[in-house]
């Protein structure tokens, strides 16, 4: 039951995108077998109009979300803001590539970091619902604990969370394992030059001298292979 709750209750995100538009998924693909005891967390670095992370955390059947405007604190007692969004399909975990310009989120994501969460106390439900969650980590990046706390914003929000670094410190990631996708290895450029989950077809026709250009390069690069074959 709590499993097609979460399920239905992706409207929000469905509201939010057109799926002729943008190639995230769509979300209704039935749930992948669960390892017992272990639920996935995915970071997606997201650069839309302002560059911030989004940390998501699997649950009820869904991926429950937050914006992080500044990524993760690494030093303990230091916090950020996370601002709770809608919630997003299982399978979002594994989206990277261009979301349209003009469609919700447009610009460039990266599997930024990914692996299994706990949650102190067993019942992360109860603790999601309480404003108060005690996690661990166990990313390629992220691998340590940190505290999920809703505050109060201004005028009575309640999307308003903090993340803490709790525990100890941890040492802050690289410069180069900061822009480096742990599920293609690649730079927020490569992934923004590829274009590659970009659903062509669903966009409207640019007609620009510069992609007619570009079109034609395609165009002459396609008929060498074939003439090499
Ligand atoms: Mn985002």
């Amino acid at each position: 039951m709590a499993r097609l709750y979460g399920r239905m209750a992706l409207e929000e995100y469905k509201r939010k995108r057109d799926f002729k538009k943008t190639v995230e998924p769509a979300g209704g693909k039935p749930l992948p077998a669960k390892i017992k005891g272990a639920s996935r967390f995915v970071i997606q670095k997201h650069a839309a109009r302002r560059l911030h992370y989004d940390f998501r955390l699997e649950m009820e059947g869904v991926l429950k979300s937050w914006a992080l405007p500044k990524g993760l604190p690494w030093k303990r007692g230091e916090k950020h803001l996370a601002v709770e969004v809608e919630d997003h399909p299982i399978e979002y975990e594994d989206f990277e590539g261009i979301i349209p310009e003009g469609q919700y989120g447009g610009g460039t994501v990266m599997v930024w970091d990914r692996g299994n969460y706990r949650v102190y106390g067993e019942q992360p439900v109860k603790s999601l619902k309480e404003g108060k969650l005690h996690l661990v980590l166990d990313g390629e990046k992220a691998k340590d604990e940190w505290t999920l706390v809703r505050i109060r914003g201004r005028e009575g929000e309640k999307n308003q969370w903090l993340i803490l670094k709790t525990g100890t410190d941890a040492k802050p990631i690289s410069k180069k394992l900061e822009d480096h996708s742990v599920k293609t290895g690649r730079t927020m450029r490569q992934i923004a030059e590829a274009r590659d989950a970009e659903w062509e077809s669903g966009r409207e026709a640019d007609a620009s001298p510069t992609s007619k250009f570009k079109a034609r390069i395609r165009d002459a690069i396609k008929k060498k292979k074939i003439m090499r074959l």
